[in-house]
């Protein structure tokens, strides 16, 4: 099967020229390409620039618009149940997140929900919210676990994950969140949990191949240092790779323990210290911000501008969740890092494209523009820029999801 886009007014590429992701001043650079036409056979892009004559292949003309690659969300929490509206009122009042957690509310209030609810109910609402950011121009995203924080809860969040990543036209990676909060019933005896976790929860996990990550929540009032290399030389052991969150209520100590563990990426960072700065640059970990939290929270945002210029790849992700992000569109969290993180416009077009596809280590496949890649495209109305300057409205004319055109009801 062939697909041409014609005319293209801009193609951006986001390549990294054959490199895993970019940093520092490539950040500046989409790679676009003007006045061009996209070849795609079979799910793969073929070429770029002038097709020349290519019979039998389904032709769409994009004159005046731009092509850039499908957003890569690497740090989303898609399946929960119910909403907190309420703390965040709290909030707003001026009661802070550790407070509300502290009472019972935060992570654990949509634990008791999500417990509650099916595996199907559950699966339905969350490819609701799938198809939602698809059409938005997430093709591909992340989903942890860890609103269910025992063993049977765990496992259906995870198998959720997994049946939608089957049935969902978007492109799915899911992650072991088992370490997302110490759960109600182990509140006295958190030893006992990280028992589960380790010698239950991550072997089990492991042996059906249900994720390709596990990640830890290493913060303040979470989980220690300490805890989470436990946690996360057990994941390793069990054949998933570390990811971490750190850094987000204070410095945790969290990067330089995600860079000793080799982990792919290590998200948050709103309190990440120049010396960090200076050894996340020099490892192979990705950083990623979730702009949107700091905007929930009213909190500090991540010194992304400091961490650019210092050299650390940087990729850039919704943290969809109930709680500190209803954000489910990643033209939106675009418009938050420009804003709040004061990156260029280009600089998170990469951080949510080939960075992110980075994060999730399917950069050699996915999140560029480029020969022999899945061909995942948005066709955008107008320059690239036009997504977060006006992203209360969707500005991606066209999904294109590994070579399929799709349509969208209404
Ligand atoms: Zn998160």
């Amino acid at each position: 099967m062939k697909l041409i886009l014609r005319n293209a007014a801009a193609i951006a590429t986001c390549s990294a020229s054959g490199k895993r992701c970019k940093r520092g001043d490539e950040m500046n650079d989409v790679g676009v390409i003007n006045d061009a036409d996209l070849l795609i056979e079979d799910g793969v892009i073929k070429s770029i620039g002038k097709a020349g004559d290519a019979s039998g292949a389904e032709t769409i003309d994009v004159s005046g618009k731009t092509i850039v690659p499908g957003f890569v969300d690497a740090h989303t929490h898609a399946i929960f149940a119910g909403t907190r509206e309420r703390e965040f009122a709290m909030r707003a009042r001026g009661v802070s997140y550790s407070e509300i957690a502290a009472k019972g509310g935060g992570i654990l209030s949509t634990v008791s929900k999500t417990r509650e609810l099916s595996k199907g109910a559950l699966r339905s609402q969350a490819a609701k919210r799938i198809d939602k950011m698809l059409e938005h121009g997430t093709t591909t995203l992340e989903i942890k676990s860890g609103y269910g924080l025992d063993f049977k809860n765990e496992i259906k969040l995870l198998e959720t994950a997994n049946e939608l990543r089957e049935e969902s036209l978007s492109g799915i990676v899911v992650t072991l969140l088992g370490a997302h909060a110490i759960p109600p019933e182990f509140i006295n005896d958190r030893d006992g949990y990280l028992e589960l976790l380790i010698r239950e929860l991550i072997p089990y996990v492991g042996r059906k191949k249900l994720a390709k990550f596990c990640d830890v929540f290493c913060d303040e009032g979470f989980f220690t240092p300490g805890e989470t290399r436990r946690i996360l030389m057990a994941a390793r052991e069990s054949g998933m790779l570390p990811k971490m969150h750190a850094d987000e209520l204070s410095a945790s100590g969290g990067v330089e323990l995600a860079i000793e563990l080799g982990a792919v990426s290590v998200d948050h960072l709103e309190h990440i210290g120049p010396d960090e700065i200076r050894r996340l640059a020099g490892s192979d970990t990705i950083g990623v911000i979730l702009p949107a939290v700091a905007a929930y929270l009213r909190g500090t945002p991540a010194p992304a501008r400091e961490m650019i210029d210092g050299g650390c790849p940087l990729a850039l992700a919704t943290d969809l969740n109930p709680g500190t992000s209803m954000v489910d569109n990643m033209q939106t969290a675009m418009f938050f890092a420009i804003s709040l993180n004061r990156l260029t416009v280009e600089e998170a077009l990469n951080a949510a494209t080939i960075n992110a596809a980075a994060a999730l280590g399917i950069s050699d496949s996915l999140g560029s523009i480029e020969i022999g890649k899945q061909a995942d495209l948005l066709i955008v109305d107008g320059d690239y820029s036009i997504m977060p300057y006006h992203f209360t409205e969707n500005k991606i004319l066209n999904v294109v999801k590994n070579g399929t055109l799709l349509e969208f009801p209404g």
